[in-house]
This record gives C-alpha cells, sequence and structure tokens, in this order.
C-alpha cells in the first residue's frame, strides 16, 4: 500500500518503499521480486508508453536480438520459462516485445508501472533516510512526486541516443530519425535517397532491410566492422523438441558460461592447429552463424596472435562477398582485432552492397562536415543529396542514462561530480555516497559483455536478497564503502587489460564514441560466471564493503 503524505515541498508525495526507473526486462523482474517476494509497496517510473525498455524503443527496420532466443528470456519462473516458445532463431523487434508484453501480463505488472513518466530528479534526503524523486509527465510539464527508501535504476546500459552534433541538421528539409527513437508506425522509404550514418550493431541490421525498398541507400562508414552471418531461420521442430526436454541444462549452462550464451568456449588454443585444422572451424562457425564464432578457440580475446587468425579469415570472407573491390576493400579494412568492439551478426549485410541502389562512402578519410538542407556535405565538398537521414550511430552507453536522471546523493553530491573522472561503481551494484542506490546493469558489471537477461535475473535476485537482508537486520541505509569501490574500478581496469578489448581504442565500451566523455572501459570484463561468484562471496560475508547503519 502506498500512502500520500504531505513532504517538505509544496506537493504531496506518493511515498512506497521502493521505486524503480525502467520497464526493461529489469525493471519488470526487479517489481515482481520486491512487490512479489517481498512484500514491499513499489512502482515502476517509465517514460514510454508501455513495457519492453530497448525493445520498446528500438523498432528500427532489421531490429532483432543477436542471443539465440532460447537464451534470451528470464528463467527464474519455471512455468513462464517454460511456456513461452520463439518462432526464430534470433527473434525479431515485436516478438521480444510481445514476450516483455506477456511476462507483464503474467505477473500484472502494469498496475504498478507509471507509463509516460520520465523522472527528473531524485534526491538523497539525508532527515528522512529516503530518497525524494521528481517526474515530468508526457507533455513536459511536472508530474507526480515520489519518495522512496530504496531507488533501483534499471534503465539500460544502450537507452541514451547519440545523435552526433553535425551542424546544419535543423535546416534539413528530408526527415531524420536516430534507430534508437524509431517511430513506432515505421518509415517508407519507397523510392527514397536514404542516407544512413553508422555501422555498428544497429546499422549492420538495418542496411539489407531499407535497402530493399530504398530508391538509393547511401552508407556512410567510418569505421569498418567485422560481421558474421546471423544464419537466422524459423526453429524447426527438432530443435523445439530439443529446447522443451534439455530447459534445466540449458539454463545451467548459461549461468556456468563467462557471457551467459547458452554454448560453451571451446578449451583449445587457436595455435594448436595447423592452418589447414583452423581453417576448417571457421569455416564450419562461419556456416552455422552467429556469437559462437568467438567460442571456436580460448584465446581469441586474450592473444592478438590468435586473434589476427579470426580476423584474417573474416576480412577474406567481406573480400569475397563483395563484387565491388573498392567497396570489399573499405569494408574489410577494419583497424581493431576480432570483437573487441561488440561483433555484428548479420543477415546479408555484406551481400547488400552488390545491389545497385546501395553505395558506400568512407567518411574516415573524408568525414562528414556539415548537414545541408538537401542532404549532408563532406570535408571535400563533396555533395549527398538525401531525402531522408538514418543516425545508426549508438548511444551514450552506460553512464549516460543515469547521469540523465539528475541524481544527488549524500551531502549535495551529484552523480555527475562523483564521475567526473569516469564511474565508479561498486560490483557495478552500487556507488559511495549514494545511499539506497542500485544500479542494475551499472557500469562496471558485465551487463554487455554479457546475454543480458541472465546478467539481470542475478542482478535483481542479489538486490533483492540484499533489501530483504537489510530490512530483517533493521539498517536503514546502505552504500558501498569508497575503498571498496576504489578496488573494484581497479580490478574492473585490470580484467579488461587482460583481454585485447581496450586495443579497439574508438569503442562505446571506453566512452570514446561521445566527445568528452572519460575514456573508461565500463563493462566487467572477468565473465559473468567469476563476477556471480564475486557476488555471492560478498553476500555471504554480510555484504562485505558496504557500509551499514540504522
Ligand atoms: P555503435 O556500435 O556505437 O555504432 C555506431 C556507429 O555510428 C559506428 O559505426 C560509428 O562509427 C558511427 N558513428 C557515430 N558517430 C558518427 C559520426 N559523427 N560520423 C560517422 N559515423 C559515426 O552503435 P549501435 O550500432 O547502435 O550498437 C550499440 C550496441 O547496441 C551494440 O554494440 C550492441 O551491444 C547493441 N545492439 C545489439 C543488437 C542486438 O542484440 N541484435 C542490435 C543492435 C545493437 P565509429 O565506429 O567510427 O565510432
Amino acid at each position: 500500500m502506498s500512502t500520500a503524505v504531505p513532504d517538505r515541498a509544496e506537493s504531496p508525495a506518493t511515498v512506497v518503499d521502493a521505486l524503480i526507473i525502467g520497464a526493461g526486462f529489469s525493471g519488470m523482474y526487479q517489481l515482481h521480486c520486491l512487490r512479489d517476494r517481498l512484500g514491499m509497496s513499489a512502482r515502476v517510473l517509465e517514460q514510454g508508453d508501455g513495457v519492453g525498455g530497448t525493445w520498446y524503443w528500438n523498432r528500427y527496420p532489421g531490429a532483432r536480438c543477436d542471443s539465440e532466443s532460447h537464451s534470451y528470456c528470464l528463467t527464474f519462473d519455471k512455468d513462464l520459462y517454460e511456456s513461452w516458445e520463439w518462432s526464430e532463431r534470433y527473434p525479431e523487434q515485436p516478438e521480444i516485445l510481445r514476450y516483455m508484453n506477456h511476462v507483464a501480463d503474467r505477473f500484472d505488472l502494469r498496475r504498478d508501472i507509471r507509463f509516460g513518466t520520465r523522472v527528473t530528479a531524485a534526491r538523497w534526503d539525508a532527515r528522512a533516510d529516503r530518497w525524494t524523486v521528481e517526474t515530468a509527465d508526457a507533455e513536459g510539464g511536472a508530474g507526480e512526486r515520489f519518495a522512496a527508501t530504496w531507488l533501483i535504476t534499471a534503465v539500460g546500459c544502450l537507452s541514451s541516443a547519440n545523435v552526433p552534433k553535425l551542424p546544419g541538421l535543423e535546416s534539413f528539409a528530408g526527415d531524420w530519425y536516430h534507430t534508437g527513437q524509431w517511430p513506432h508506425d515505421g518509415v517508407d522509404f519507397s523510392g527514397k535517397r536514404v542516407g544512413q550514418i553508422g555501422t555498428g550493431s544497429t546499422g549492420i541490421q538495418a542496411v539489407p532491410v531499407i535497402a530493399e525498398t530504398a530508391g538509393h541507400l547511401t552508407v556512410f562508414q567510418r569505421t569498418a566492422n567485422y560481421s558474421i552471418p546471423a544464419r537466422n531461420a524459423p526453429l524447426t521442430p527438432e530443435f523445439k523438441r530439443y529446447i522443451r526436454e534439455n530447459r534445466p541444462a540449458i539454463r545451467e549452462l548459461m549461468q556456468s558460461t563467462p557471457n551467459g550464451h547458452a554454448f560453451a568456449i571451446a578449451d583449445r588454443s587457436a595455435h594448436d592447429m595447423t592452418p589447414d585444422e583452423r581453417e576448417a572451424v571457421y569455416a564450419a562457425a562461419w556456416e552455422k552463424g552467429g556469437l559462437q564464432f568467438r567460442a571456436t578457440f580460448r584465446d581469441l580475446l586474450v592473444d592478438k596472435a590468435a586473434n589476427d587468425t579470426a580476423a584474417d579469415f573474416l576480412k577474406r570472407k567481406i573480400r569475397e562477398t563483395v563484387k565491388d573491390p573498392e567497396t570489399a576493400r573499405l569494408l574489410s579494412d577494419i583497424d581493431h582485432p576480432f570483437a573487441t568492439k561488440r561483433p555484428p551478426i548479420d543477415s546479408h549485410y555484406f551481400e547488400a552492397f552488390n545491389r545497385p541502389n546501395v553505395s558506400l562512402v568512407d567518411v574516415r578519410s573524408d568525414p562528414i562536415e556539415r548537414i545541408t538542407p538537401t542532404g549532408l556535405t563532406l570535408r571535400s565538398g563533396a555533395e549527398h543529396a538525401l531525402d531522408v537521414i538514418v543516425f545508426a550511430t549508438g548511444f551514450d552507453a552506460m553512464t549516460g542514462p543515469l547521469l540523465n536522471i539528475g541524481i544527488t546523493g549524500r551531502d549535495g553530491l551529484t552523480l555527475k561530480e562523483a564521475w567526473r573522472e569516469g564511474p565508479k561503481t561498486y560490483l557495478g551494484l552500487g556507488v559511495a555516497g549514494f545511499p539506497n542506490l542500485f544500479t542494475v546493469t551499472g557500469p562496471g558489471s558485465p551487463s554487455v559483455l554479457c546475454n543480458m537477461p541472465v546478467a539481470i535475473e542475478q542482478h535483481v535476485e542479489w538486490i533483492t536478497d540484499c533489501i530483504a537482508a537489510m530490512r530483517e537486520k533493521g539498517v536503514s541505509r546502505i552504500e558501498p564503502a569508497a575503498e571498496a569501490a576504489e578496488g573494484w574500478v581497479a580490478h574492473v581496469n585490470a580484467a579488461a587489460d587482460a583481454t585485447l578489448l581496450p586495443m579497439a581504442g574508438h569503442s562505446w565500451y571506453l566512452g570514446a564514441n561521445i566527445p568528452g566523455k572519460p575514456r573508461v572501459f565500463m563493462p566487467y570484463a572477468g565473465g559473468m560466471a567469476h563476477y556471480r561468484r564475486i557476488c555471492d562471496d560478498v553476500a555471504a560475508k554480510g555484504y562485505e564493503g558496504f557500509v551499514k547503519s540504522a
């Protein structure tokens, strides 16, 4: 039960035990845990008009998951886990959104979710030992005010769209869209001159689909990217039966692998084989498709010479696929080791460049200078006439969604100030100076290096157990000790430095895609299974590294 009580400010605040920001996988499961397991009053505040998080916003052409469907789901509830049947190997956005709505219905979550509600500020009130939270409604006007003992951010890692600040955008006479804020009723590209900026996971999914209807599609590429065929297809009756008969084992496997996927990383070095044997392994993985390619050898992400063998194979495949030699050269001129940026998987991306209505423009050597009323101009003066611009330009990842909230902790410390030199968390779950705040998939957690639902279930369950333990012990405030957070940041850096991941110097993992953002490797690269053990150990030791007060 929530109550409306007069607060220190003019309007009364709705008081609940816990506030959760965001209604994606994290927010929905967190609500279920706190409300239905612990019996707490809780609200989810969600900017969109529906549940789904990433899958609510990312409706761009070709949007689909790159975790295999049987592993891209919540597994905590036996009936939920066993009752949903996916149609394809890699489900499309509408199917995933249907699944998210199914979760909301099944656990009757909507009654405690405030849709169309954007959090504009969250402040720790030390006198009352609780958070006060302000919101804006869908029209941007002042919304409902809330107060809660616990504040849990479930805002996702990739939800703050990055539209590059190109001069002249406001003068563009055509339409432009960011893939992460796609119109719900779609975009008609028929016969239009479309320019797409960006060739990350999103851009690589969008190109072949936009090309099907566009008059002409010009792809502006700054950094060439590896991509592995998804080999997406409807699930066969045999595979569906395999899933039905092996769910507990599949779940166990997902929870024991470093990346949360339902496949193990082969325990062999790329150096253990002759070139011909290795070629056969890569060829088989290429034919099978998907992220398993990365799991062919255990040393691809830690040994540059091993990585080169995979990189050479993949670059060769691009040159074999793309017919125009100059386009093939540009697409395969990749400047970072394989999988040091998130490796995309695709459905006929490189093949799309063989179509007469698709062309590639290299904006590394000749960057976009400005947007004009009729298209865009490059530094060389070359002009491209466009009717539509698609920004597949990514996100202010991991920290962006949290810093946008306007969080102020103890003694007036803002999160922006606390993270001026880069994010500092303990376990990716809490921040020193911010009592009773938990950050699901926060910076310093495995999150984006893991199959997300697996990471999310672990975080939400750990947070739930922690809150239950604090309530039982009568602890009213808990926050990470500053030294514990410093130690965790050092551990996150060491884990990244033990891999080749930092070699992709311009990746969003490092914050390098956003001008002025501190360059800090944000996700935890030590592996999900190892991370789980660390978190369990912290809990078993009475939440070691946290400061608690009654
Ligand atoms: P991204 O990986 O950050 O890619 C953004 C692209 O835009 C890059 O090619 C980047 O070039 C380019 N770009 C940015 N600013 C530019 C500018 N001013 N001029 C020219 N090019 C510019 O973003 P994303 O593709 O949206 O993917 C983000 C993450 O979302 C992925 O890594 C993945 O984790 C997730 N995702 C997952 C799926 C899935 O599960 N299927 C699908 C899509 C996305 P540079 O590389 O040179 O910066």
